[in-house]
């Protein structure tokens, strides 16, 4: 039998049946014990094959199965090893990358639940009056009756206090015993109330479109401007799903967006609801997904790793805001929620539905192929009128913090009439750079190529791209002179400036920084909706799924930088985020007003932008990427390669392409162009020297051939002088 290691090893280990069952009682998808080196691990069996190519007397046996049934079904296992095979990652590491951190080790039964108690069919039949003077029996009788499913042991100490002889009692006479509790009957049920607003056509027609099509496959781009409906119309789709039975998956790119969208599915759709994300306590974490795969959960809500939660009754799958990197994993197993999305769809046979106000130009691709059927919401539901985006020119202007006079005046005329004004800043700290005006020594990470960051509430220099800091130096460490002074402008600095600037205005602030807290992000969007808030600023947590409806004005104050970044993904990306900030202004029946401050108004992409919207700009960015040969016209994997030393991940990537080289010479048909090494756009950082290679190939199956081979041979190349190498299939950037 074929068992895959929960160890980033490639391949599978064949093994004999654990002495104790037989082979055929074995279903693939159980985790067993094995023997491992000199020690023991964890894997999963995968295949039940009865022969194998090594000899079987040298094959050592199963130590234990350690689930009766399997964690992961037949068509998860597939879908796990379709990603494994395509990202051409470890099947091990995908594997166990898929399930709960528990489940990984080896002593971890699997236990559903929490240790609870219930009344039993003795306590439910008693009259209450036989307890006598007993009250606090009573009281504990009374409690369980009314929780039918128990109650969990917590919960009910809670309510009692510190007197728990009665519990010990009533056990004693048979009237409670002990019981698990599901998660989803220790909370009291929520009463979800279906009904919503009417439907506006298009949303109408959306909804009408994808239950035309039926309950098999068929991918969806659900093309919506920001507070169309989008939400509305996938809760529509989601009863209909439930109320047959089956199971809702809806997949979104950051946590940050989860609390307000939870509280909106949960109202309207019945329960149990698994939340799957990478802040929740383990436990909880775990319940989930068990709720899930057991098909107990009608709907799972999850950050990307939730694409791979097991689901029995999977019946539709949503990915929302489908454009948003985060999608994307970007270390160790690195696969594409949303591509799995499709795939999964594909192999199970359901629909499957990719939301965005700004679609990625891939999506847009696939829809205009064909590919994926394209839903329409041109309108913002409930009447509110789309906001008008202006490009203000300040070059040669007087800036106060970040504001040309121009926008100065408009936050003064729109905070004056009683709305709120969103500001725009893509960059928390301080200031970027603390320098000396003496010498021009500038702060600079030790471990990066990258200047250091000023936090002055922390009294920081901080490094953003591996974490390291100092504190702030109070003269310069070269030439020991006072003056230094700060260039640039972060959120932090920007909030000082404002209060200033602004002094009657109160004021809020959204980064990570200001949001670090637990509840804090909560604190703050609630005071914002509350109208406390006249001016908020922040970086592009404030521009992801919130919902302001008071705020009639976005200031959008500096994304030029962003507009000539090195990354072939930079125009589009801006261009989501103009977008998507600019869909915070007006969203209830108050017009909305976005203002650009920008140095570069006649970039021809900002210009289409302004002018045709998104999909113009999507035309244009499309016709670019197809004259240079980029995806979607393309199909890249990129090669990194790091390493202490700059010389060695050059030597190994030299030698890597080599090796594709040469496997191109044997199969020419293949047809992928192989860039020569360079390094990374940043070389150095948190200590290492970063290099790369890249791979291009106008169709998809070539790419992947290649690839097969070529990792095996990458594998098999010894890795000395501390390098690191990963693959990155269809990255997402190229630094
Ligand atoms: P999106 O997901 O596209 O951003 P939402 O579904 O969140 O849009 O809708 C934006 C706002 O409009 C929400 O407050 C929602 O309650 C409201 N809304 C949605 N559909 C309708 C409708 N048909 N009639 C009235 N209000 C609606
Ligand atoms: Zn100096
Ligand atoms: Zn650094």
């Amino acid at each position: 039998m074929r068992v895959a290691i929960a160890a980033p090893l490639a391949g599978l280990f064949d093994y004999l049946p654990p002495v104790a069952a037989a082979q055929d009682g074995l279903i693939p998808g159980v985790r067993l014990l094995v023997p491992f080196g000199r020690g023991r691990r964890v894997g999963i069996l995968v295949e039940t094959a009865a022969d194998s190519d090594q000899d079987a007397a040298r094959l050592k046996s199963v130590i234990a199965q350690l689930d009766p049934l399997p964690v992961l079904a037949a068509a998860d296992l597939s879908l796990i090893r379709w990603a494994a095979d395509y990202y051409r990652q470890p099947l091990g590491e995908a594997l166990f990358s898929a399930l709960p951190v528990r489940l990984r080790r080896p002593d971890a039964p699997l236990e559903e639940g929490v240790p609870g108690l219930r009344a039993t069919a003795a306590g439910c039949a008693l009259d209450l009056a036989e307890l006598g003077r007993a009250v606090g029996q009573r009281r504990i009788l009374e409690i369980l009756r009314a929780a039918p499913a128990g109650l969990a042991t917590g919960v009910l100490k809670a309510q009692l206090g510190p007197a728990t002889a009665p519990l010990k009692v009533l056990r004693e006479r048979g009237l409670i015993e002990p019981c698990r509790v599901l998660p989803a009957e220790c909370d009291a049920p929520a009463i979800p109330d279906p009904t919503g607003p009417d439907l506006n056509p298009e949303q109408a027609q959306a909804v009408a479109a994808v239950q035309g099509a039926g309950t098999g496959f068929t991918p969806f781009l659900l093309d919506g401007v920001t507070g169309s409906g989008k939400t509305e119309v996938y809760i529509r789709l989601i009863q209909d799903v439930i109320a047959a039975g089956r199971q809702a998956l809806v997949l979104v790119p950051e946590i940050g967006l989860t609390p307000q969208l939870r509280r909106r599915l949960e109202r309207r759709l019945p329960g149990p609801h698994a939340v799957l994300h990478s802040a929740l306590p383990e436990a909880e974490r775990e319940r989930a997904w068990h709720s899930a795969a057991a098909g107990r959960a009608t709907l799972v809500l999850g950050t990307r790793s939730a694409c791979f939660v097991p689901l029995p009754r999977l019946g539709l799958i949503i990915v929302d805001e489908e454009h948003d990197a985060s999608l994307k994993q970007q270390d160790g197993f690195r696969y594409s929620a949303r591509d799995l999305a499709v795939r999964r769809a594909q192999q199970v046979g359901c629909p499957v539905i990719l939301g965005s106000a700004t679609p990625s130009l891939e999506t847009l691709h696939n829809a205009r192929a064909g590919r994926y059927r394209r839903l329409r919401l041109s309108t913002r539901a409930g009447g509110a009128a789309a906001p008008a985006i202006a490009l203000l020119d300040i070059r040669g202007q007087a800036m106060s913090a970040g504001l040309s006079p121009r926008l100065r005046e408009q936050v003064e005329l729109h905070t004056a009439a009683g709305n709120q004004v969103l500001l725009f800043l893509n960059r928390r700290g301080y200031a970027p750079v603390l320098t000396c005006h003496d010498c021009g020594w500038v702060g600079a990470c030790p471990h990066c190529d990258a200047r250091l960051t000023l936090h002055l509430r922390l009294q920081r220099l901080w490094c953003h791209h591996c974490g390291w800091f100092q504190p702030l130096p109070s003269t310069c460490p070269d030439c020991r002179s006072s003056d230094l002074r700060r260039l640039g402008l972060g959120t932090e600095r920007l909030e000082e400036e404002l209060r200033e600037l602004f002094p009657h205005l109160s004021l809020a602030r959204i980064d990570r920084d200001s949001t670090r807290r637990k509840g804090e992000l909560d604190r703050l969007l609630t005071l914002i909706r509350q109208g406390e808030v006249q001016l908020l600023l922040g970086t592009q947590m404030l521009a992801k799924g919130h919902d302001f409806p008071g705020v009639t004005l976005v200031g959008i104050l500096d994304l030029d930088q962003s507009l000539y970044a090195a990354d072939f993904r930079a125009p589009e990306r801006t261009a989501q985020l103009i977008v998507q900030v600019a869909g915070r202004a007006g969203r209830a029946q108050r017009p909305g007003r976005v203002v650009l401050q920008t140095r570069h108004p006649e970039h021809p992409l900002l210009k289409s932008l302004i002018t045709s919207g998104y999909p113009g700009f999507a035309e244009l960015a499309l016709a670019e990427r197809e004259a240079a040969g980029l995806p979607p016209y393309a199909h890249l994997a990129l090669l990194r390669a790091d390493a202490p030393d700059a010389q060695v991940p050059m030597a190994f990537l030299h030698q890597a392409r080599a090796l594709a080289m040469a496997l191109l010479v044997d199969q020419p048909g293949l047809r992928v162009q192989v860039s020569s090494p360079v390094p990374a756009p940043m070389e150095r950082r948190a200590g290492r020297y970063r290099a790369q290679l890249l791979l291009e190939c106008a169709r998809r199956p070539g790419l992947q051939t290649l690839l097969a081979a070529w990792v095996a041979q990458l594998r098999s190349i010894p890795r000395n002088g501390g390098l690191r190498w990963s693959l990155d299939v269809d990255p997402q950037d190229l630094t």
